[in-house]
């Protein structure tokens, strides 16, 4: 459930008009939630209740740093991927104790980053990074926490773009291998092993297999404990879908992963858990509001030009995701439908973000939103074209904030130099 619904014939992100954001911040732009961001936190944390996880929002779905902060007020804490994420997460007022640094390629650099602000843990992911971590921890004298990711090798039956828990991907030390680095590992000078982690994708819409990989989890920490290296933490990753088509089958609930989890680790309730939950917490805390340029009616296709284009929303054209546009005036009950091909203005013919939608009649002027867009939307965007980033706004009741304005020509302009050779 999100709270972007019609009222008195309007589109409202709370009780904001979405017409009247539009005239103050002009489109196109992003607009969360903050009662949304709050309610799946929530949710998703009541699941896990008997387990008391620590939950790490996977800072990559959504960076900006009021949503952050806003997570942070509920006790979350962040997982995140880059030293960057790592700042911003520092920024928004969540501490180092509650800060797992993932990531399959993190640098020296960024490794001594993170011990140097107490990190909770980092999820080593190979052995090359295992000798990196430990000759940057001797060399500042401490002990770093490590968790290592390991690949469970089950297929997460999702887009093979994000799918990360089969041997072929990239991520985590193989199942296999797991005994033998822990052992390596436990007897390292600048390493403390602390725990276990899986991530075996996103957008999971099944269950099973979060049960297969949790089960090859809880034996693998038996086997490692029976010889003789206690696993005290186990991250169980994110990865849970939401549901993106209204009318499509719906994703497993909260409640019911939750469920899942609970029967796999019956038992272990006084274990510490964490989870890495980014996509369910965000996605549909956020639309993305646009424009129509141009209607234009081409042999027997109809195109809607919006001022909203791939690189402010690249998961069409990368996943070949779906997002629901909605008209920001509602439709009344009754009103016809025609089939659009919805596209942005920029040179490729992969700026497409529907073909054949349908949608009641449009004019040059009217609004749209495209739902769900929260999670990988904003992040993920460019200045592809030299168009400007969309700005972002969250809403909080009848009260809004520009969370990040739109740059200026001159602010994107001023990022480049010319050499003095041309000068
Ligand atoms: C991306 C990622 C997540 C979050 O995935 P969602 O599908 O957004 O829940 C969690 N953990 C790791 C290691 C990730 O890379």
């Amino acid at each position: 459930m999100d709270h972007f619904l019609y009222r008195d014939g309007a589109l409202h992100a709370e009780d904001v008009a979405i017409a009247a954001l539009a005239s103050d911040v002009s489109t196109p732009f992003y607009c969360y939630s903050t009662a949304t961001l709050e309610r799946h936190f929530t949710v998703f944390s009541d699941g896990l209740k008997p387990l008391d996880p620590l939950v790490c929002y996977a800072v990559k779905a959504n960076s900006n740093l009021a949503v952050l902060a806003t997570l942070a007020r509920l006790g979350a804490g962040a997982d995140v991927v880059s030293e960057g994420e790592f700042r911003r997460a520092l920024a928004a007022g969540i501490p180092g104790e509650k800060i797992i640094f993932s990531g399959v390629g993190k640098t020296k650099d960024e490794l001594a980053f993170a011990l140097d602000n107490d990190v909770r843990q980092i999820n080593v992911e190979s052995e090359p990074e295992l000798d990196a971590l430990n000759d940057v921890a001797v060399s500042m004298g401490v002990r770093a926490p490590v968790s290592f990711r390991v690949n469970p090798d089950v297929d997460a039956k999702t887009h093979e773009k994000i799918s990360t828990g089969k041997a072929e991907n990239k991520f985590g030390i193989a199942y296999d291998d797991a005994p033998r680095i822990y052992a390596r590992a436990a007897a390292m000078p600048g390493i403390e092993v602390v725990g276990i982690d899986m991530h075996i994708g996103s957008q999971l819409t099944d269950l099973e297999p979060f049960r297969e990989a949790y089960t090859r989890m809880r034996a693998l920490v038996e086997r490692l404990e029976a010889e003789g290296i206690p696993v005290p933490r186990l991250d169980i990753g994110g990865g849970l879908g939401v549901p993106y088509e209204r009318t499509n089958e719906m994703p497993p609930l909260p409640t019911d992963y939750g469920k899942v989890v609970q029967e796999v680790f019956a038992g272990w309730e006084d274990r510490e858990f964490e989870c890495e939950p980014g996509r369910l917490i965000a996605a549909n805390a956020g639309i993305l509001v646009s424009q129509v340029i141009y209607v234009k009616q081409s042999g027997d296709r109809r195109f809607l030009i919006l001022d909203a284009a791939m690189n402010d929303l690249i998961r069409p054209a990368l996943y070949d995701a779906y997002h629901d546009i909605v008209p920001v005036i509602e439709p009344a009950p009754g009103t016809p439908t025609y089939e659009y091909d919805v596209v942005g203005p920029i040179c490729e013919s992969g700026d497409t973000f529907a073909k054949a939608r349908a949608l009641p009649e449009m004019r040059a002027g009217d609004l749209v939103a495209f739902r769900s867009a929260g999670a990988y939307g904003a992040v993920m965007s460019s200045e592809y074209n030299t168009r400007p980033l969309a700005p972002e706004v969250i809403v909080r009741g009848d009260d809004f904030a520009l969370a990040r304005p739109r740059p200026t020509y001159d602010d994107m302009l001023g990022k480049d130099r010319i050499p003095d050779w041309l000068g």
